[in-house]
């Protein structure tokens, strides 16, 4: 049975849509990090395999949309970007997602960032100076690997500032946030969701592995004994900061090649909203191709 294309990729926006719909319940404790909210059941169970191929596809259409919106801030015509944040503890899988899903653009028009400790010249500023430097420019879908919410994370799990700073910056995060879409950002929050029991076994093969071992940090162990804490702390990130402007999902991480679609098919989900086409380009195309050939005769 022949489908056109056009059908196959209206059926993976709608599905899309609808994964997203399943994702954004954000009341983590009742979260399983094994689920697989919106997998469609298969006859055998080719999971694994199926959730592969459908990634690639997932791929080729947010680099058709990557390409759009790239195309459009270069002809001047349209200031909007992405911004994909991506949160977990230590082990969640932020790496691999980067790998697998954004590693389907176009490098050209990724801009990726990492938020380690502040350093000193950072530590001066407001939390969110180092944030606002580093967004994504016009055309771009950016990609944060830990955010602005490590502020109201381990700085609170560590107690590295007052309760009174960091109580604060729920609200200051909703009020940037806000500020950003309403000029053209649109804000995909991502917490990948593990289990303590998968986190144990991926820091076992960190430290067993020597491919692996460069990745084990052993302050990652203090955050490990931090679990309930961390746990209560992207609760309240979750239900303080999912907004309109800038909602929060929760994927459940614990099977890598889940996450993986389920991240595909959020950015597709919103680059479908973002509903792009290539710019209209006024050229004298006539002309151009005469003077072209002239040149060549
Ligand atoms: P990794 O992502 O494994 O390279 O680790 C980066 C580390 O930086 C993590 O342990 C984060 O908790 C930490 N980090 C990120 N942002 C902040 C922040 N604003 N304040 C303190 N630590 C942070
Ligand atoms: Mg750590």
């Amino acid at each position: 049975m022949g489908e056109s294309p056009g059908q196959a990729e209206r059926q993976l926006i709608d599905r899309a849509r609808s994964v997203r719909r399943r994702l954004s319940k954000v009341d983590l404790p009742r979260i399983d990090p094994a689920a697989t909210p919106g997998l469609p059941r298969l006859a055998d169970d080719g999971h694994k395999e199926w959730s592969r191929d459908q990634v690639r596809r997932l791929g080729v259409l947010l680099a058709e949309r990557q390409n759009c919106l790239y195309a459009r801030a270069k002809a001047g015509v349209d200031r909007r970007r992405v911004l994909l944040v991506l949160q977990a503890l230590d082990c969640g899988g932020k790496d691999g997602t980067i790998r697998s899903v954004v590693g389907a653009l176009d490098p050209l028009g990724v801009q990726q960032r990492a938020f380690g400790p502040p350093t000193e010249e950072e530590r001066a500023q407001h939390f969110l100076w180092r944030i606002s430097r580093d967004l994504p420019p016009a055309g771009f879908i950016g990609v944060f690997n830990r955010s602005h919410y490590e502020d109201v994370l381990v700085v609170r799990v560590r107690g590295l500032a007052p309760e009174k700073v960091w109580h604060r910056r729920y609200d200051e995060i909703n009020a940037f946030e806000a500020a950003l879409a309403a000029d053209g950002v649109t804000i995909i929050k991502v917490m990948l969701h593990i289990s303590r029991a998968e986190q144990g076994v991926r820091l076992l093969a960190r430290l067993d592995d020597p491919i692996k071992r460069w990745k084990f940090n052993p302050a990652d162990l203090d955050d490990r004994q931090r679990w309930d804490e961390y746990q209560r702390a992207y609760g309240d990130v979750l239900t303080r900061c999912s907004t309109t402007a800038a909602p929060w999902y929760v994927v459940p991480a614990d099977r890598k090649w889940y996450r993986n679609w389920a991240v595909a098919n959020l950015l597709l989900a919103h680059l479908a909203d973002l509903d792009l086409s290539y710019p209209e380009v006024d050229l004298p195309v006539e002309e151009l191709r005469a003077r072209l050939e002239a040149n060549n005769g």
